[in-house]
């Protein structure tokens, strides 16, 4: 299946190449390369956030009336694809791509008009907060408790893994605000000031060397009842709603990445005297990832086609959530053992802004390891691999 741009979609692409040439200082490119997590640190994302906002394309699913780029599908998917083939800088997507759309769909006018200006210009960083120690895949069994009282409610509990809560300013969380009937229907969806006090927030490094991710507590923290987004009780409706930005994006395009990534480093490496590039299983293992791109690639242009022509997702978010994550694991094993020895080394004094300490070994050694490592987790995150083939199985096969 071939799907071929538009005239205008195409010079809408050249357009985006054109300004990713001039915004993406060699700087930034330079300190995008050296980043091994999830999202890029908050210096850079703050940098690259501001570029994006000046220039009207911060928030490029979010309609115009809202302040957003307001681009179609298909030039969503170029923007995403080109920004991933120039090596931009990842923006979290917690407040541009969850609590944003999340507002303009189920916000009051009152939190629209405060909230939305704010996580435009950056002013407000977010992060989520829905698992919990018990509660992950089965996330209605959320135990976090908020009471009302008076015109507030009082929150005691705990969040898990919560993504840059250390760089937040606010936090989406779901609370417990009733424990009788069905364990879905007694959650509400809040907005937090994490300015607050009672917040403590405890790091988690992981494997891969990063601080990313932490534990939140909360101690009597007082939300106002204003910054409940939907009714009381009913967050479900809300969380749900958020889920279906949180499983979309482009995978194909960040693959490319990774697979021109390893094509450099086995150019330069050897096996068994010739060059790594030249080493008969080592080009089957990587013509296998390519082709589940490419896959992955036809399905994306399948979906924005969809999408175009005013259809809906289904069950798509999870086939490209699976597959997406799990085709990036490969590629990054595949690019770890390309280093071979180097694999093994410790290279975090060579990661992330402010590093000035080169890679031990050449340049193109610096960061497989810990993407590899970081990239563990994404068939967990977000729904994991086997919550996603239970979707699968019900939605798309009707098993
Ligand atoms: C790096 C990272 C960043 C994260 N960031 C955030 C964040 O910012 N905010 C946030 O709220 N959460 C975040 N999470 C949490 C993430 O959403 C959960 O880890 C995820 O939902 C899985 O939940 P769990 O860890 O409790 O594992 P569990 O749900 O306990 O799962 C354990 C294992 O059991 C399997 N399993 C569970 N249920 C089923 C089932 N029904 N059928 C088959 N297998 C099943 C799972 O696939 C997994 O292999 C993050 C997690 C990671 C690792």
């Amino acid at each position: 299946m071939q799907i071929a741009l538009s005239p205008s979609d195409l010079a809408f692409r050249d357009e985006v190449r054109a300004f990713l040439d001039e915004a993406l200082t060699d700087d930034l490119r330079a300190a995008a390369a050296r980043q091994a997590g999830v999202f890029a640190e908050a210096d850079l994302n703050r940098r690259w956030h501001r570029t994006l906002y000046l220039k009207g394309w911060v928030a490029p699913a979010w309609p115009k009336a809202h302040g957003g780029a307001g681009f179609s599908p298909v030039q969503r998917y170029i923007w995403e694809s080109e920004c991933a083939a120039a090596g931009a800088p990842a923006l979290p997507a917690m407040g541009l791509q969850m609590c944003g759309p999340v507002l303009i769909g189920c916000g009051s006018e009152a939190q629209k008009a405060f909230f939305l200006p704010r996580i435009l210009s950056g002013e407000h960083y977010w992060c989520q907060g829905y698992s919990e120690p018990q509660s992950g895949s089965d996330l209605a069994a959320l135990q976090c408790r908020a009471v009302r009282e008076g015109d507030a409610y009082i929150v005691n509990g705990t969040k898990l893994w919560t993504t840059h809560a250390h760089y937040a300013n606010w936090m989406f969380l779901l609370v417990r605000t009733d424990a009788g009937g069905k364990p879905q229907q007694g959650i509400s969806f809040l907005l937090l000031d994490m300015a607050t006090p009672g917040i403590a927030i405890k790091p988690i490094v992981t494997l891969a060397g990063d601080h990313e991710v932490n534990q939140v507590f909360f101690d009597d923290v007082r939300i106002p009842a204003a910054n409940l987004v939907g009714r009381e009780n009913e967050g479900w409706t809300v969380a749900k709603y958020l889920l279906e930005f949180e499983r979309g994006g482009a995978y194909a395009p960040r693959i490319r990445g990774l697979i021109r990534q390893i094509r450099r480093i086995a150019a330069q490496e050897a096996a068994d005297g010739a060059s790594l590039a030249a080493d008969p299983a080592f080009a089957r293992r990587l013509g296998a990832i390519e082709i589940e791109t490419e896959a992955i690639a036809q399905t994306e242009a399948r979906i924005v086609s969809q999408l175009s022509l005013g259809g809906g997702r289904d069950w798509a978010p999870s086939l490209l959530k699976l597959k997406g994550t799990e085709t990036m694991q490969a590629a990054s094993e595949l690019a770890m053992e390309a280093i071979g020895f180097y694999a093994g080394a410790d290279q975090r004094a060579a990661l992330g802004l402010g590093a000035n300490t080169p890679p031990v070994g050449p340049d193109h050694a610096a960061t497989p390891t810990a993407r590899y490592l970081n990239l563990r987790a994404s068939t967990i995150y977000g729904g994991s691999s086997e919550v996603q083939r239970n979707i699968l199985a019900r939605a798309a096969l009707g098993l």
